[in-house]
């Protein structure tokens, strides 16, 4: 085969604009991305995020306590910290956004604690657990969403020393903006154009069409997980509910099971199979409003890119990737990972 064969360029079937150069010239195997390992620390006493701690943070806006078996959401109070919690949900020490704002600075920055235990994992172990955390952003979502000047919000998880994570304690991050988020609004521009052009959501399209391919990772009664058709990190994989519904927060409790089982598996795949790497994962769900009406197509979804090379001048400046691995390959390698971890 020439170099011809090993050099492939994909368009993204969402985004036609975003484009991937699949090169295997290196020909690089799952374990030798040297690039983006975590690197495992020590606990720290002084961690911001374990119980005990918590008049280190701003008060919490959402807690969530069980007490006999029972879900309870309460709040902080400036002078009190809720004790013995399962969920702790409270804004961002350092914010990127503030409802002090007056302009497009207005929003919400809050972390998300996923679990009291202080543990380096990319995911949480108990599924119950990682039910209350689902259903707590949900409500937190569903409240800062009522805020007439808040439009859009992204939830984001970083992982790892390289994702852009300063503590390890395992938590999320939400921002909430009064402006429709730039990567979305592209999503959505593009899903409608598709529907007029087809009469289907592309989203839609693309879980029937890549069930029975080689980039389908894994599958439940509620989500797929599925290798990207052009990815801008190798083994990135998108998580589609398989109900066509343009908003999270409209995710029932049933559907959220079927998240956290499909995140679970995805999460320790990545640190079974590919050396726990750092990664980014973020949530894209649609804005409250667009600027141009109300008559679009959106299909909501997880993105997860891990951290195993590096972005260079041409990747940051052309909004164009190249990837070693091809997505079939990925989709194939995680397919087979997940598989062994059931
Ligand atoms: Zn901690
Ligand atoms: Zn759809
Ligand atoms: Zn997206």
């Amino acid at each position: 085969m020439g170099i011809n064969e090993f050099i492939e360029v994909r368009k993204d079937f969402i985004v036609p604009s975003r484009i991937s150069i699949i090169s295997k010239v290196r020909g690089l195997r799952p374990k030798e991305f040297k690039y983006g390992k975590v690197v495992r620390k020590t606990p720290l006493s002084e961690c911001p995020f374990c119980p005990g701690n918590e008049f280190k943070t701003p008060p919490a806006t959402l807690v969530v306590k069980l007490v006999n078996g029972e879900v309870l959401y309460l709040k902080d109070s400036d002078t009190e910290r809720v004790r013995d919690w399962k969920v702790r949900i409270f804004p961002n020490k350092f914010p990127a956004l503030t409802t002090l704002g007056t302009s497009l600075n207005y929003g919400y920055h809050e972390v998300i604690v996923e679990t009291p235990e202080h543990i380096d994992l990319p995911y949480v172990k108990d599924l119950n657990q990682y039910v209350l955390v689902f259903k707590a952003i949900v409500k937190r979502f569903t409240n800062v969403l009522k805020d007439p000047k808040i439009n859009h919000v992204i939830l984001i998880k970083n992982y790892g020393p390289l994702s852009g994570a300063s503590l390890e304690h395992p938590h999320m991050q939400f921002f909430a903006t009064s402006f429709p988020l730039p990567y979305v609004v592209e999503e959505i521009t593009y899903s409608t154009k598709y529907y007029k052009d087809y009469g289907r959501c592309p989203y839609c399209e693309l879980i029937s069409k890549d069930l029975n391919s080689s980039r389908f990772i894994y599958g439940n009664e509620g989500f797929i997980i599925l290798s990207a058709r052009a990815p801008r990190s190798p083994y990135e994989v998108w998580v589609l509910p398989k109900r066509h519904e343009r908003s999270f927060i409209n995710i029932t409790d049933e559907e959220i099971r079927y998240l956290v089982d499909a995140l679970q598996k995805i999460l320790k795949a990545y640190e079974k199979c590919l050396g726990n790497p750092s990664f980014n994962l973020w949530l894209h769900t649609s804005p409250k409003k667009l600027s141009n009406g109300d008559d679009y197509v959106y299909h909501w979804h997880i993105e997860i890119s891990p951290i195993l090379t590096t972005w260079g001048g041409f990747e940051k400046g052309s909004g164009t990737y190249i990837i070693p691995v091809s997505p079939e390959e990925a989709g194939e390698y995680l397919k087979k990972c997940v598989r062994e971890l059931i």
